[in-house]
């Protein structure tokens, strides 16, 4: 049997804080970032709770999901200009329906460290049809080689992970692949243990993985992950309730506790250069 780590670090946990996403609004929570100022100041929190990696998604002026370019600048050299080194993960999806162009660009100006690689299609949440069509995944892959940037390969449900073995063997993913286990959206996996340890021991063996869940399996789903050696993404994208009924204070709460339960597991978490060590982004 592989072992579940795949290439994670033994003792080092890579959070990413994954800060506004594209579904979540301040009626939700108002503590979601939206605005550039906002972002900027909840990366440089999460930083300083122990993020190794921030993902980003932008909003447009009144909040709505976007994938405009000036609005990904205007976060990203707010971030940069502060000389915090966490690393930067920018969505190629930011929502629904943006043309392929829109979506490449802010990770193909910007060059992040990583950025997040959709590995096919879904009904997104009952009631859109989230777009990855194979056109669009050829091209995002041979960008993101081009740009340098490391993508984080999304896994909503098997057949994604299937998808992205074979852009693995056609050379539009490289290994080692870095992958993002994306459990509870509905139209894809539930957030369970099961679920969770069925994706991983299907992964490739030269890999790095993380997870989390969404909704009442996110807890479970993260302490599934820490057992079986797993990074772990939390933040007010997946979830705007810390525990039941119960809502987050902040991107940087959800980091803190992370901290503590690895604290307990004999793990620390990872700063970005180790981050980087781990996954192997120069
Ligand atoms: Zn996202």
């Amino acid at each position: 049997m592989l072992d579940t780590r795949r290439l994670n670090s033994k003792d080092k946990v890579i959070v990413t804080a994954a800060l506004t996403g594209a579904v979540t609004t301040k009626k939700d929570n108002a503590n979601l970032p939206t605005q550039p100022e906002e972002i900027c100041k909840s990366a440089l929190e999460c930083y300083a709770a122990g993020a190794a990696v921030v993902h980003i998604h932008v909003r447009d002026e009144e909040d709505g999901a976007s994938m405009r370019y000036d609005r990904f600048e205007a976060a990203v050299s707010r971030i940069r200009e502060t000389g915090c080194p966490v690393l930067l993960n920018l969505t190629s999806s930011g929502g629904q329906g943006f043309g392929w162009e829109e979506r490449i660009k802010p990770f193909k100006a910007l060059k992040p460290e990583l950025a997040s690689f959709d590995a096919g299609t879904m009904n997104w949440l009952n009631t859109v049809v989230f777009m990855n069509e194979p056109g669009f995944l050829e091209l995002c892959g041979k960008e993101m080689i081009e740009a340098g940037v490391k993508p984080e390969i999304e896994i909503f449900d098997m057949g994604m992970l299937n998808t992205a073995k074979y852009y693995l063997k056609k050379g539009i993913l490289k290994a080692p692949a870095h992958f993002q286990l994306c459990l509870g959206a509905p139209g894809g996996m539930e957030a369970t243990t099961e679920n969770l340890l069925y994706l991983v021991n299907h992964l490739p063996e030269d890999c790095t993985w993380s997870a989390f869940g969404i909704g009442k399996g996110a807890n479970e789903v993260m302490m599934a992950a820490l057992a079986l050696g797993g990074n772990i993404r939390v933040g007010l994208e997946d979830n705007v309730y810390y525990n039941a009924g119960i809502k987050a204070e902040s991107n940087a709460q959800f980091v803190e506790r992370v901290k503590r339960i690895a604290a307990e597991l004999g793990k620390s978490l990872a700063t970005p250069e180790e981050a980087r060590e781990i996954l192997g982004i120069k």
